[in-house]
């Protein structure tokens, strides 16, 4: 077995797993209506190519590229586009986003999909290619194009870290896909490390999923470049900074990548989603999302088509308890709150919790910082939360800087330990909002101010240029005006010679 290593602060915490886990992988039916969000990768959002009325077959590509960091997205089932309208999104900021809602017309007919050759034979940036064509993003929630991961410029990749950590309490969805479908995690993880010419794989999981890893286990016993780890079950284990500490003992740098270390971590989901494209044609168009939580009667994990309304899964896994009161996309650490479950699920949905008042009842006694220190202690990136707290309270951002928000993982551990209850990854969330928002004011005034320089600039040029025109001209003017005076000289010296000349003629006749 590898030697292991440690990141600092972390939790051990309570899973509640198992009551997602005690049947199979669900599927869910088509359901009426499909709701496809343009917006469901980190980047630009796709551009809509469709048009209302317009019939779609299954796996058709309904919205386009138009920047690098972005991928298309594809209709889910083949059907009608009966609408394209602003729609409830699965997002932090809660506000709607442009949607494609396709009307299935029951039949799921696929868009023909033409066999590929063998993957070994294609050169990565096609394979890449593929990857970005097929709208593969992260699966674990991040939601990043998976094409520009599997393109480490200027870099020799040693190894592809797999997560199949799922650290974060309540989700399963990557648990139930590694125990069902190990072979489509390898398959993909074959294709992934060709696209890297990465020396080795590791998948890695946590050590409270012992059906997972010999699942995995089997099919890995004859290759000698892949392995399946097992790793210690402590939150936040399953973040790519605190899983490259733990399989590597090294640390990624502040605001840097694993790439720096030439590693690469993708989700155990991802690569399953890189073997439907490659080995199957097959676009991005579901995925598996854990529905669950003490709020939902019968918690389950289910394949939904993307762009299913969450409403469809609660109803698939029993409907809601008496008493729930509130939805995440996520779990309870990291996840995000839903207005609705109206909103559909997108590529980033990994789970969907359903909660009751008794699993947020502490939020309502916000008590006041007694600067105990425990957050510090917990904190899995080294940071002061104590600290980062009071400088987002005080709108203070350039205090918010230094102190390396943008470090912070978001991981909630601070919150969960703080004896005062202050919900400090919220106020962390608002830092980075608010310094987002001032850096794209500086870089709106900065463009303003260097268009105003370049449109001065360039209005003197031009005056510039019209005065040196115009003294051109006047020279060109003179200079004709000298040389027409020389010649009206010149004719009228003529013409006295000539006179001259006659008038002796005829004086010499007189004579
Ligand atoms: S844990 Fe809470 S009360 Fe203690 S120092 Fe941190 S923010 Fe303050
Ligand atoms: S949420 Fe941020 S500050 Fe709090 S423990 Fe996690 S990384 Fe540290």
């Amino acid at each position: 077995m590898a030697k292991l290593y440690t990141f600092p602060g972390g939790l051990k915490l309570e899973g509640h797993k198992a009551i997602s886990t005690n049947q199979p992988i669900s599927k869910a039916n088509i359901p009426d209506r499909l709701f496809v969000p343009l917006n469901q990768n980190i980047g630009s959002p796709a551009e809509c190519i469709v048009e209302k009325g317009q019939r779609v077959l299954k796996g058709q590509m309904i919205g386009r590229v138009t920047d690098y960091v972005a991928v298309p997205v594809h209709a889910p089932s083949s059907g009608t586009v009966i609408d394209i309208q602003k729609f409830p999104a699965a997002h932090a900021s809660g506000l709607p986003s442009d949607v494609i809602i396709i009307e299935p017309d029951g039949k799921d007919e696929w868009l023909e999909r033409k066999p590929l050759p063998d993957i070994t034979e294609l050169d990565p940036s096609e394979l890449r290619n593929m990857i970005r064509c097929a709208g593969i993003v992260g699966l674990g929630g991040a939601a990043f194009p998976t094409f520009i991961k599997l393109n480490p410029v200027g870099h020799q990749i040693k190894t592809l870290i797999l997560n199949g950590a799922e650290c974060e309490p309540y989700i399963s969805c990557d648990d139930m896909l590694m125990r069902e479908r190990p072979h489509e995690i390898i398959d993909g993880a074959k294709i992934m490390r060709h696209a890297l010419n990465a020396a080795s794989v590791i998948i890695a999981v946590e050590d409270n999923k012992p059906e997972a890893i010999a699942s995995l286990q089997t099919l890995v016993n004859d290759l000698d470049w892949m392995e399946v780890q097992s790793i210690p079950a402590i939150y936040p284990t399953g973040g790519e900074r605190q899983l490259v500490k733990v399989l590597t003992g090294k640390d990624v740098p502040s605001q840097g990548l694993p790439l720096d270390l030439d590693l690469v971590v993708s989700n155990v989901a991802t690569a399953a989603a890189v073997h439907h494209a490659l080995d199957h044609q097959q676009p991005l168009i579901s995925r598996i999302i854990t529905v669950t939580g003490s709020g939902v009667s019968s918690p389950r994990n289910i394949e939904a088509l993307i762009g299913t309304p969450m409403s469809d899964l609660i109803e698939m896994a029993g409907g809601y308890t008496e008493d729930a009161d509130r939805l995440i996309m996520g779990g309870p650490m990291m996840g995000i709150t839903l207005k609705t479950d109206a909103t559909p699920v997108v590529k980033a949905s990994n789970c969907l919790l359903v909660q009751t008042p008794a699993d947020h009842a502490t939020e309502a006694i916000c008590r006041p910082c007694i600067r105990c220190g425990e957050c510090v202690k917990v904190c899995p990136v080294k940071l002061l939360p104590q600290q980062l707290y009071w400088f987002s309270q005080a709108k203070n951002l350039d205090g918010l800087q230094t102190h390396h928000l943008f470090d912070c993982i978001e991981c909630g551990c601070c919150s969960v330990v703080c004896p005062s209850h202050i919900p400090l990854v919220q106020y962390f969330r608002y830092g980075k909002s608010e310094s987002w928002k001032k850096e794209q004011e500086t870089i709106k005034s900065d463009r303003a101010r260097e268009r105003t320089e370049a449109r001065t600039k360039r209005l003197e040029r031009i005056k510039a240029e019209k005065k040196a025109q115009h003294a051109a001209r006047a020279k060109k003017t003179a200079t004709a005006s000298n040389d027409r005076q020389k010649e009206i000289q010149a004719a009228v010296a003529r013409t006295k010679a000539k006179k001259a000349e006659s008038s002796s003629g005829i004086d010499s006749l007189n004579t």
